[in-house]
């Protein structure tokens, strides 16, 4: 007992439950995970908040993630610096919006980020048709992409500008649940 090293501060993993949904046991195992990806470069010690963040490379190789067809967007949508560099904060936020335990609706917020391949805050039909790719690993033809992206587009497209808003997506989610089904990660 007397030598067992800190790794966070009893205010750090107070804070870490306060804004994730994990234990105070699931959070330390969490930083385990994380630092056995680069054990030179993650300390042990986390209570002065060592500003590391390790490369998408390494988090995407995780076997939670390495099957996921939208993993290197996942990382990306996570990262603070928007490369896919991931601090340990970032990285809990990730499991933790991906956990079990995380409700729908913020999924569906995190779900429709990633989503947005070119970052204009709508999904369209571009984005779309990359996401049924993707869905469906290939397994659709070019012109069956094309047919189930038009026509999720005109049932979810409320507005008729043949693009998807927040509000739209919700929509389309609701009906559809397989849009939400890459982003239940059990860590
Ligand atoms: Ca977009």
């Amino acid at each position: 007992m007397g030598n067992k090293q800190t790794t966070f501060t009893a205010e750090q993993l107070e804070a870490f439950q306060d804004c994730t949904f994990f234990t105070r046991e699931e959070i330390l195992r969490l930083h385990g995970r994380y630092r056995e990806l680069a054990p030179h470069l993650v300390p042990l010690d986390y209570s002065n908040n060592p500003d590391t963040r390790l490369p998408p490379a390494l988090i995407v190789s995780m076997p939670e993630l390495k099957e996921n067809p939208f993993r290197d967007r996942i990382v990306e949508t996570f990262s603070e610096d928007g490369r896919g560099n991931l601090s340990f904060n970032d990285f809990v936020d990730m499991f933790s919006a991906l956990s079990e335990t995380s409700p729908r609706e913020l999924k569906t917020i995190y779900a429709f980020r990633i989503y947005d391949f070119n970052r204009d805050h709508f999904i369209c039909q571009e984005d779309l048709q990359e996401v049924l790719q993707q869905l469906t690993g290939g397994e659709l033809s070019r012109e069956e992409v094309l047919l189930v992206c038009d026509k999720s587009l005109e049932e979810a497209d409320l507005d008729g500008d043949r693009r998807l808003s927040f509000s739209d997506f919700q929509n389309m989610v609701s009906k559809a649940p397989d849009f939400l089904s890459n982003f239940h990660v059990r860590i």
